[in-house]
């Protein structure tokens, strides 16, 4: 059961003080019964709540696909910087979150939901959920780079080691830069610059292409997002 007033308002009807405002107006239905409190109850899924004759049908998570774009944070909030959240004119939910984190200047996919549970299931290091990259990077990528990645390398600093899980490199363009497709099954902080740092190389443009078994659509632009299908929803379970 959940009160009248937070129902709506996790649902964007309104912000707490507006959606109680519309129910003492007397514009707000349980079941077809006109209601003027605010805390009345609602078994979520159960009961029908409309505004105005509109049903408003509660759901616990929204699952948003982001293509994002570069100069926006992998954050809720920040003092200064755009944030993915900002991203998604469309949400309902105030709870949402970006599952993981891309740099400031990465592009690609992210998840944005507000459910933690999922996130903790293709974060979990244990899991070992891969992730695909595009990369552009400076230097020349060579069968040598390929068995080095797949042998795993230390991208450790100031004499610390710390070696990666083995990852699959594929070769589309190599030469004074090189394109590449890089498969990890980790998320360490900046692993894909710093596996390449690592073999002496330095990436200059760095784009997710999936995350387990989800794939960014190559219509989207950066910037551009969309709900999850059922479809989707259903593999990532
Ligand atoms: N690896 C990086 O170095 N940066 C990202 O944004 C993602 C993976």
């Amino acid at each position: 059961m959940i009160r009248l007033d937070k129902y709506l308002a996790d649902m964007g009807v309104g912000t707490r003080q507006e959606v109680k405002k519309l129910i003492r107006k007397g514009l707000v239905e349980i079941d077809g019964v006109r209601v003027l409190k605010p805390d009345e109850k609602v078994a979520k899924g159960l009961q029908t709540v409309s505004v105005d004759g509109i049903p408003i049908f509660y759901r616990e998570y929204e699952y948003y696909l982001l293509n994002k774009p570069k100069g926006v944070v992998s954050a809720t909030e920040d003092a200064k910087d755009r944030t993915v959240i900002d991203l998604i004119v469309s949400k309902r939910r105030k709870d949402l979150f970006p599952v993981g984190r891309l740099d400031k200047d990465t592009e690609g996919l992210l998840l944005i939901t507000n459910d933690g549970a999922m996130a903790h299931r293709l974060l979990s290091p244990k899991k070992h959920v891969d992730k695909t990259y595009y990369a552009e990077v400076a230097g020349c990528a060579t069968r040598e780079t390929v068995q080095a990645f797949a042998e795993g390398v230390d991208i450790g600093s100031e004499g610390g080691e710390e070696w990666t899980l083995p990852a699959r490199l594929e070769v589309l363009e190599s030469g004074t830069t090189s394109r590449i497709r890089l498969t990890i099954q980790e998320g360490k902080y900046h692993q894909v610059k710093r596996m390449f740092r690592a073999v002496g190389m330095e990436v200059l443009y760095l784009k997710r292409e999936s995350m387990g078994s989800l794939v960014l659509d190559e219509a989207m632009q950066p910037g551009e997002y969309r709900e999850l299908t059922e479809k989707e929803l259903e593999l990532l379970q």
